[in-house]
């Protein structure tokens, strides 16, 4: 309730978020937790929590009245369609040269994601966190990451029978006969109960095409994880749909401002909470939002000049290619991602066999390419307009469409084979409008100390993906959660 105190209070639910309510909690902190999303733990009247990708409904999208899908178009007609203004799973947050895909509820990204839990190359480590040693990281944070997560890989001998990765095995075929490195991609989706999907003895959740607007059934989101442990402690509570609008120093601890909103996205109460430490972990752009409106504004002034800086897309791209008709992808495809092309090191992109999971015979192949785009974003705040700004440029995508058409115009000239045009506009190839991995905004070592402190207000830290210089050459989460845990178990031993 308002006028409450609270020893820790923790803005979001997402993996950082998670980490650090589950760490303080086991070392015997009360912790708070604010959620601006919903809890996602009721049915609704069809009897699932979650609506699906072929039908979004009030589900789907974060206070919008028409749905924003990724892929916009197909076979040239625009898919998208109206839907009850709701605070649904996920948010398509728009800024001026980028649309940012981000998870809405309990457990944060991990609702809406592809589960796809990749650690990255430790010789590629340095560029993602140079301020970290590998060594600590790849010897304890990392293993005990994976572990907190259930990350696993797909049983090859099944990937190389079921209907439901034939799109996989077209995507490794073409990848291995241009020559480049295919790889399985690790996910934290229950595969034991991905192969009962396929055998019909449970109900479906990949099988059924369940991705970006929430997974009812066999994925292992944060809220079986890391969430469900920390509930376990009976010293985590969670406040959803409320969402944290200032921290203010009040006399060594600080007053936490917090909307209590309603399904509509309306304000029903207002509420301040006092805390010792407040740890942010709202996400790359929900913290780095909160940080520069709250030192622009005067309320944090000493926040310092790195606040808002250092952002990055992980150099998200994504293409189709037309296949021929011997080479049919599947009208049976799993929404959940289990293998990529590896060529990063050559200087292409990591890029993930995504699925179409339509429903009908494509003939498509679908990629995500993870790139090593160099271009950086800062956040703003507009004072008149009231808002913070993002000054990525949609041209800024133009090195990693070049990085991924190393690869494809390659597969291409050897299977004789064309891009799609029709999935994201009239005529368009290139998903260069989009990211769903925002990193950055409070890097690490630069607008913080190399834990996570916001040093200017001792018991301030940043501890999500706002921390990570922009781009992690694999897909985030899993370096997200080792670096949060790594940073957590430093604060528990040193300022609790
Ligand atoms: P988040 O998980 O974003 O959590 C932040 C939480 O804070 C959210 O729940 C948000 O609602 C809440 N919040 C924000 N502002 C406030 C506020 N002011 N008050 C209260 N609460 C607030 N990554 C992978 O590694 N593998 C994948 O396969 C993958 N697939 C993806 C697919 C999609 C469609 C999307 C959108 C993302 C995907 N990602 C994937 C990215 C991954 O989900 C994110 O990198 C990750 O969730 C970020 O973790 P985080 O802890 O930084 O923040």
């Amino acid at each position: 309730g308002s006028g409450a105190h609270v020893a820790a209070l923790v803005i979001g639910t997402g993996y950082g978020g998670s980490v650090a309510a589950l760490r303080l909690a086991q070392a015997g902190v009360d912790v708070h937790m604010i959620e601006m999303g919903k809890a996602w733990d009721t049915p609704g009247a069809d009897g699932k929590i979650f609506c699906n990708t072929r039908e979004p409904d009030y589900r789907s999208y974060w206070l919008r009245t028409r749905t924003k899908a990724p892929l916009n178009y197909f076979l040239g007609f625009p898919i998208d369609r109206d839907i009850p203004r709701h605070t649904g799973v996920l948010d398509a947050e728009e800024f001026a040269g980028i649309t940012v895909y981000q998870g809405r509820g309990v457990g944060g990204g991990s609702l809406v994601n592809g589960g796809m839990a990749v650690t990255p190359k430790r010789e590629n480590f340095p560029a993602v966190l140079p301020s970290v040693d590998p060594a600590e990281m790849y010897g304890v944070y990392y293993p005990r990451a994976n572990a907190g997560l259930g990350v696993a890989t797909v049983d090859p001998a099944w990937f190389e029978t079921t209907a439901c990765y034939q799109y996989a095995r077209v995507g490794r075929k073409h990848a291995q006969r241009s020559g480049f490195p295919f790889v399985f991609v690790p996910d934290v989706y229950d595969w034991d109960y991905m192969e009962q999907e396929a055998a019909g003895s449970v109900p479906q959740s990949a099988l059924a095409g369940e991705i970006l607007y929430g997974n009812n059934y066999g994925k292992k989101s944060l809220q079986k994880t890391y969430l469900a442990r920390a509930a376990a402690t009976g010293r985590v509570t969670i406040s959803p749909l409320h969402r944290v609008t200032s921290v203010a120093p009040a006399g060594g601890s600080y007053t936490v401002t917090i909307e209590q909103i309603d399904t509509t996205g309306a304000v029903v109460t207002t509420k301040t909470v006092t805390a010792d430490r407040v740890f942010f972990a709202a996400g790359s752009v929900g913290t780095s939002k909160l940080l520069v409106k709250l030192k622009a504004t005067g309320v944090l002034p000493a926040l310092n000049g790195e606040v808002g800086k250092g952002w990055g897309d992980n150099g998200n791209v994504m293409c189709g290619r037309a296949n021929h008709l011997w080479d049919p992808t599947g009208k049976l495809q799993s929404a959940i991602p289990c293998c990529g092309i590896d060529n990063w090191t050559a200087g292409g992109a990591f890029a993930e066999v995504a699925p179409l999971p339509t429903g009908i015979e494509t003939y498509a192949s679908f990629y995500l390419s993870i790139t090593d785009n160099p271009n950086r974003a800062r956040f703003s705040w507009n004072a008149s307009a009231g808002r913070v700004e993002l000054s990525w440029q949609t041209a800024w995508k133009q090195p990693s469409i070049d990085m991924a058409k190393s690869i494809f115009d390659k597969i291409n000239a050897k299977e004789g084979t064309i891009y799609r045009t029709d999935l994201f506009g009239v005529y368009k190839i290139w998903g260069d409008h989009l990211t769903y991995h925002p990193l950055g905004g409070a890097v690490l070592n630069k607008a913080t100390d190399n834990y996570g402190r916001l040093t200017a207000y001792p018991g301030l830290y940043v501890i999500d993906g706002a921390l990570i210089p922009g781009n992690t050459t694999v897909n985030p989460f899993v370096t997200i959660t080792a670096l949060a845990e790594r940073n957590i178990e430093h604060i528990i031993a040193a300022d609790l």
